[in-house]
């Protein structure tokens, strides 16, 4: 099964794909991710790419495109992409490559995201996301590596990232409805509500 994660940033979709990786064996396909161990790799990759994350925006389609299929060569079985396809010709190229059967769009509005993305820390080490407020200090809970702020969770770039988003990536979602493929989840629930919700559709797929 192939499946697609579209939601604004701060929607839930790194905490999702924790709870699903406790119930099936899915390769995860983050591009976000994936050029954030390019950048702390220091490759010509990361570098070329970490001045325009910072900013918010989306590096060109050839250079997502090479993440994207280094990462689904070296995959075995299930699929879940996680913030790809971002564009329409990001998802024009995943369709040459494989078949989606399931796109879930984790719904919410952008006042409770972005409450969501400046309270958030992220492991600089094994990339696990907590809040500022369930922590005592800038320790992350699961590999004992430093939490920070994310280089682009700032005011600016997130403003930045909610546009691009509402711009090239909400289309998609049109896109997969008409393809019969879409799944609609409320994203302002709880992490483990939402979590049920998917499990669900994932056997049910009509709204
Ligand atoms: P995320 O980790 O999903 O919040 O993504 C962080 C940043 O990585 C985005 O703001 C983009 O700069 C970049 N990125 C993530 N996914 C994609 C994608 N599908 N296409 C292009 N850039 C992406």
């Amino acid at each position: 099964m192939q499946i697609v994660l579209i939601g604004i940033q701060g929607s839930g979709k790194g905490e999702l794909i924790k709870n699903l990786s406790k119930i099936k064996d899915f390769t995860y396909v983050s591009v976000g991710a994936l050029f954030r161990q390019e950048i702390a790799k220091k490759t010509a990759l990361g570098k070329f790419v970490e001045p325009i994350m910072a900013r918010g925006d989306l590096p060109d389609l050839q250079t997502t495109m090479k993440v994207v299929n280094k990462a689904i060569k070296k995959s075995k079985g299930d699929l879940v992409f996680d913030g790809f396809p971002r564009t329409t010709e990001q998802a024009d190229a995943l369709d040459k490559i494989c078949k989606i059967d399931k796109a879930i769009y984790l719904k919410l509005n952008k006042s409770v995201a972005k409450k969501r993305l400046l309270n958030r820390l992220t492991c600089v080490n094994c990339q696990h996301i907590t809040s500022k407020n369930e922590i005592k200090n800038l320790i992350c809970p699961v590999c004992g590596g430093k939490l920070a702020t994310r280089h682009d969770d700032t005011p600016a770039s997130i403003d930045q990232r909610f546009k691009v988003f509402e711009e090239v990536t909400m289309p998609l979602i049109a896109r997969y409805k008409k393809q019969g493929v879409l799944c609609q989840v409320d994203a302002s629930k709880t992490i483990q509500e939402v979590f049920e919700e998917v499990l669900k559709v994932l056997n049910v797929c009509n709204n």
